[in-house]
């Protein structure tokens, strides 16, 4: 089996203890991965806060921080081949989005690499007489970034191409579900130049690994992407460090189609928005909210297409569709879906594993009908390739029930009608509104969620300001002396 090393400290180590990674498509250990412990976390902490201060780092200029981005980029489109099919063997992500994905994670090196010397600090016309102001912006310090399974290298790179442009050192951890793609990706931090201890990448599991880094008090600003109940031990953990803290967390997103809308791209649109990635994303399209009259002809198109969806091994470049990561992941589902029918949901399509492949953690692209809205498909996160229908009167409707869920990542909303297009996106608590589209995504582009979602955004210019902080430096300008303050005048 192959075994991978954690980095810390710009070391290479092999762990004292290991776990078996799963190959989703076989069901078969194949890599044996590191077990980080808390002592190897405090040992990349203590490193990033040493680094943070050591002029190695501290001392380039922006400028030249964002030139050992380029490089990182430029390293990581060279090593795609590599860690996309790493990723596609830890997985089960299909080949041809693995490869799509990364060149594209390259852009937010580039994008942050380049925005790294426009981080600019403000003079003040402040009101007081002889004293002039302004306010810098310095980089808050040691990251502690956390990522879960799906997409990591993707996930990381938000988090990292922002904290690395902005000055900051960064402990990241992968999770401990198909962590190959990002333990190899660290060999580029490497051969990028940047200085020990900048960036350590390590993987343990969520007690004895995330927990320690999330409390320790040398880390300063917390970057998290996973789970709601998760989120919630994160902050807890928050309470030690008082670290400032953003979470990127589950969704449960409505996709709403009108009378109107163009059934073609539409189709095409909802098929793309759910059944990639085998339905593992955050901003899945997973409830579809169809006005009653083009129900009919909505479902038994999206059946048709469905159905010609091409199930298979992920390494293959014909495969559309592969296994899901974990097993757990297919448990979880199995249950939803039964608990739905059990609730009166209505099967149109799928709800098993395929019989063409009965091993590897395969789950058929699945559509389920609801009449009522009470069913748990339509409030609970599946994570998988599972699409919950729900009928509206119309378009009070319509936004009544796509915000009838406590998440709020992302939505769609499908018309030809612009104004209706404007009133429902104004009116729906999402941080996404894709119109006539969906899944869309860019670096120069906010990601983040309402409610359970999450807090604060990743993506965009503004992403970067959250890794630092302001100073507020004050200047008196007079060669008066200062009056005695205890006399009266
Ligand atoms: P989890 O919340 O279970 O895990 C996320 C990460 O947190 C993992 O690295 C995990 O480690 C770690 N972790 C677990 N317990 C702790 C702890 N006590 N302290 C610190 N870290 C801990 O999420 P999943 O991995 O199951 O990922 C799926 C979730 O992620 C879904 O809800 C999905 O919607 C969300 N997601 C959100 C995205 C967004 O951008 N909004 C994007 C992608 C996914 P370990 O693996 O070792 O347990």
């Amino acid at each position: 089996m192959r075994e991978f090393q954690h980095y810390i400290d710009g070391q290479f180590e092999t762990a004292a203890q290991t776990f078996e990674s799963i190959d989703p498509a076989s069901e078969t250990p194949w890599a044996l991965m590191p077990r980080s412990t808390a002592e190897d976390v405090d040992r990349a902490v203590k490193a990033a806060f040493r680094a943070f201060h050591d002029s190695k780092w501290s001392g380039l200029t922006a400028t030249q921080r964002g030139k050992l981005l380029f490089r990182l980029a430029d390293l990581l489109e060279q090593a795609a081949p590599e860690l996309a099919e790493l990723e596609t063997r830890d997985t089960g992500k299909i080949i041809r989005e693995t490869r799509s994905q990364i060149t594209y994670i390259a852009e937010y090196y580039r994008y942050y690499g380049g925005l790294a010397d426009k981080l600019d600090g403000r003079y003040v016309s402040i009101d007081k007489a002889d004293t002039e102001a302004y306010q810098l912006r310095e980089p808050i310090g040691v990251v502690a970034a956390i990522v879960p399974w799906n997409s990591q290298l993707f996930l990381s790179a938000v988090k990292l191409a922002p904290a690395l442009a902005a000055g900051c050192t960064v402990v990241l951890k992968a999770s401990e579900d198909g962590p190959a793609p990002l333990l190899a990706f660290a060999r580029l931090f490497h051969e990028a130049g940047f200085p020990s201890g900048v960036v350590s990448i390590l993987t343990g599991f969520g007690e004895d690994c995330g927990q320690v880094l999330t409390s320790h008090p040398l880390v300063a600003r917390i970057a998290f992407t996973g789970g709601p109940e998760t989120a919630r031990h994160i902050v807890r953990n928050s309470a030690h460090n008082l670290a400032y803290t953003t979470l990127e967390l589950g969704g449960k997103s409505p996709i709403l189609v009108f009378p109107d809308a163009d059934l073609d791209s539409t189709v095409n649109a909802i098929i793309a928005g759910l059944f990639a990635a085998t339905g593992q994303s955050c901003v899945a399209g997973s409830r579809l909210l169809v006005h009653k009259d083009i129900l009919p002809i909505l479902v038994e198109r999206l059946k048709v297409r469905a159905a010609t969806i091409r199930i298979g091994p992920p390494d293959s470049m014909d495969t559309e569709f592969g296994p899901l990561a974990t097993k757990r992941q297919l448990v979880h589902i199995e249950d939803l879906v039964a608990r739905s029918l059990n609730a009166g949901a209505e099967l149109i399509m799928g709800g098993k594993r395929p019989s063409s492949h009965t091993t590897g953690y395969y789950y058929e692209p699945t559509i389920l009908l609801c009449k009522q809205k009470d069913i748990p498909c339509l409030h609970e996160e599946f994570f998988g390739p599972v699409l919950s229908i729900l009928p509206f009167e119309n378009e009070e409707d319509a936004i009544a029930s796509a915000n009838n869920t406590p998440f709020g990542l992302a939505s769609g909303i499908f018309t030809r009608d612009l104004a209706r297009a404007k009133r429902v996106s104004s009116a729906i608590r999402s941080g996404i509104v894709w119109i006539n589209t969906y899944r869309m995504i860019s670096p120069l582009m906010p990601f983040g969620g309402y409610g359970l979602s999450g807090l604060g955004r990743e993506g965009g210019a503004e992403a970067m300001l959250d890794y630092t902080r302001t100073k507020s430096v004050w200047i008196r300008t007079s060669d008066e002396p200062i009056s005695d303050p205890f006399v009266m005048r």
